[in-house]
């Protein structure tokens, strides 16, 4: 389980979550920022810093989000065996 970064940041990347991330973990994927699931360390420091709230725990990320967890795993390389 780790922090998602879900549409919302979708072409506004305004990168507050990067600047507070104390390992370096939040990524530009293009377009949005991706956290990489096994880097983070779970601090939530960087759910207050977004300013569109993109970032959910894992478990709390909203139904019609869900593809924002795949894409981070997929986007680092996770989930393919
Ligand atoms: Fe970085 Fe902490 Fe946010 Fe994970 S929860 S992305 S470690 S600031």
């Amino acid at each position: 389980m780790t922090y998602v970064i879900t549409s919302p940041c979708t072409d506004v990347k305004d990168r507050s979550c990067v600047d507070v991330c104390p390992v370096d973990c939040i990524h530009d994927s293009g377009s949005q920022m991706v956290i990489d699931p096994v880097e983070c360390i779970d601090c939530g420091a960087c759910v207050p810093e977004c300013p569109v709230e993109a970032i959910f725990f894992e478990t709390d990320v909203p139904d019609g989000e869900r593809e924002s967890v795949a894409r981070a795993e997929s986007f680092f390389g996770q989930g393919n065996g």
